[in-house]
């Protein structure tokens, strides 16, 4: 055979997905961000996209295992749950309609104190990461107790997460003081510090259950192993207003007095924000995870975000617990946030529908530190990659397809996830978690919380 021939011969590769569109929300600086491709195909291999490129071209340039037509369906980068704490999804529509303070301290804690285990984790766990891929989500951060029973259930559903363990100064079955939830976060940090998918941060509470020392040590230890931060910041007036009385200044300023606040870092909620907590996020690089369903449902007030966009910050998506939401639904927290942006600016152009897709997927992927890996659909990226039917009744008329996503009810149309090119979700049916047993355990957990077990 001679050398051109082999040289143009198709290259074997695993799988050509066949969509009628594809939003690959391209990052580059030459690319236009809001570029929505139609007869494209894209190519997955070794977990990895290999290629997006016209339908016409596939044939001749690769000879792939499985192709799989996807009419009437785009395909997009998946949805990336910046912040929640995932086993909580037990404690679904428990003490609704209540203050944050007053949830936390009469209604999350005492019950906590008395289910929390390996156990619940693992299966509260489990039942969330199921609810998270059929409505999209390829990847989320958790931050909750147990986190190596949390890993071990991603890792069997296949999951791409970001694991920060909790630092609280108070006892709780899985830890006792500040030193112990250090000590043990450390150990699962160092279980999964080569896991291709499972990558685990520092999870301080917030400033007001976490001690300053504590703080101050773990910003040591985050900038000598380059790990993430994430810690609730500013979530209420309340809490502001105490940490001024107690400190005489705001919370964000005893993080940056402590070193805590850096490009590694992600502040969850800030929905009190004024022009001097501005400057130090854009000066630290620091990160904002914004959850407008739980801040609306807990009353504790709106984050600014076009604000912050506009000032450089980068803004990512969190549901938040089940607890307080109640569902983790991203697809439903990105239209919250293009709605609760508009609200918050009294501007109806700000978050507009482009904005809300990218602080689901990208904005996030930076957020997390993983903004070369996933969160866009490009070659060389991961193969971390959904597909939403858009052949539905409430789809029509397709004037604007991203309008779609972000303003209509988009999760029930999610078909297909793919994370690193493993298929997890398959014509809406999870292809490693099974559902039947997860009915039959939440209903247990169910008895158990209520009492009547
Ligand atoms: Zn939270």
């Amino acid at each position: 055979m001679s050398k051109s021939v082999s040289s143009t011969s198709p290259k074997p590769v695993d799988l050509c997905l066949d969509p009628s569109w594809i939003i690959p929300l391209n990052q580059q600086p030459s690319g236009n961000r809001e570029r929505i491709l139609s007869d494209c195909s894209l190519i997955i291999n070794d977990g990895l996209i290999e290629a997006i490129l016209p339908r016409a071209e596939v044939a001749l340039r690769y000879s792939p295992k499985e192709r799989l037509a996807l009419d009437g369906q785009l395909i997009m980068p998946g949805l990336i749950n910046c912040h929640g704490h995932a086993a909580m999804t037990l404690m679904r529509g428990v003490g609704d309609d209540q203050p944050l303070q007053h949830w936390l301290e009469k209604t999350i804690w005492p019950l906590e104190a008395r289910h929390l285990s390996e156990e619940f984790v693992g299966d509260g766990s489990r039942l969330a990461m199921a609810e998270m891929l059929l409505s999209g989500t390829t990847c989320f951060a958790d931050m909750y107790f147990y986190p190596g029973s949390v890993a071990a259930e991603a890792r069997k559903a296949g999951m791409r997460a970001q694991l920060y363990f909790p630092i609280l100064q108070f006892e709780t079955p899985w830890a006792q003081d500040e030193d112990s939830y250090l000590h043990k976060g450390l150990q699962v940090w160092d279980d999964y510090r080569s896991d291709a998918l499972i990558n685990v941060g520092f999870g301080p509470h917030a400033p007001y259950s976490v001690s300053k020392p504590m703080l101050q040590r773990i910003a040591t230890y985050a900038e000598e192993l380059q790990a993430s931060v994430q810690i609730h910041l500013q979530e209420t007036a309340r809490e502001v207003e105490r940490h001024i009385a107690q400190h005489g200044c705001r919370p964000i300023d005893t993080l940056a007095e402590l070193g805590l606040l850096s490009p590694l870092t992600q502040c969850v909620h800030m929905t009190q924000v004024v022009d001097t907590d501005i400057e130090l996020l854009v000066a630290s690089g620091a990160q904002v995870i914004h959850c407008p369903q739980s801040n609306m449902k807990l009353a504790s007030g709106a984050c600014p975000t076009q604000k912050l966009l506009d000032a450089g910050i980068n803004v990512a998506l969190g549901t938040d617990g089940a607890a307080s939401n109640n569902e983790l639904n991203l697809f439903a927290e990105l239209q919250a946030a293009a709605l609760l942006g508009k609200l918050t600016a009294n501007d109806a152009a700000a978050i507009n529908a482009f904005t809300a897709l990218e602080m689901a997927t990208i904005s996030g992927a930076k957020a997390m530190g993983l903004g070369d890996v996933i969160g866009s659909l490009e070659a060389g990226k991961a193969a971390d990659l959904i597909s939403v039917d858009l052949t539905d009744i409430s789809s029509q008329p397709l004037h604007n397809i991203v309008s779609q996503l972000v303003y209509t009810q988009s999760a029930h149309r999610v078909r297909n996830v793919w994370v690193a090119g493993q298929q997890l979700v398959k014509n809406r049916q999870l292809t490693r978690i099974d559902s039947s047993e997860l009915r039959v355990t939440a209903t247990s957990w169910q008895r158990r919380i209520r009492g009547t077990h």
